[in-house]
């Protein structure tokens, strides 16, 4: 288990107000990829006095210093994740808009294999799949 990210905001030197803390907390109990406006929601749910500006400003902080990743699905929306979380890749259901994260070790090799074709040592990668869901065989 990583170190909360608090913890990892103290550790970089951010100041950490009582709101700061608010929206760091959301974001720890967060297992989804939540936008700005479903974030604003849930802090202000725990603190009515924060606003979405503050929540704007206190996404981009956190994306600056590394503890946040910031992920685009297609929609224009950011959303944010951990990016202390293990690594995963996105499926994204373009009807529902559901995200579902997944981790397959044969695109894994492929991309290291890719890589060091083009003369390269892989550092990270990013996959987003849009997709809708198929209809059972046999029906319609
Ligand atoms: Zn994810």
């Amino acid at each position: 288990m990583s170190e909360s990210i608090i913890a990892r905001c103290e550790a970089k030197g951010l100041r950490m107000t009582g709101q700061r803390r608010v929206i760091a907390r959301v974001l720890q109990d967060s297992d989804d990829h939540p936008d700005v406006e479903e974030l604003y929601a849930r802090a202000s749910a725990l603190d009515a006095g924060i606003s979405i500006a503050t929540v704007y400003r206190t996404v981009k902080l956190f994306e600056e210093a590394g503890i946040l990743e910031r992920l685009e699905f297609g929609d224009g929306r950011a959303r944010y994740e951990d990016a202390e979380r293990d690594h995963h890749d996105h499926l994204i259901d373009m009807n529902s808009g559901e995200v579902i994260e997944f981790v397959d070790p044969e695109i894994e090799a492929l991309q290291e294999k890719i890589a060091a074709k083009l003369g390269y040592e892989l550092r990270g990668h990013r996959l987003e799949l849009y997709g809708v869901p198929r209809k059972p065989d046999g029906a319609g």
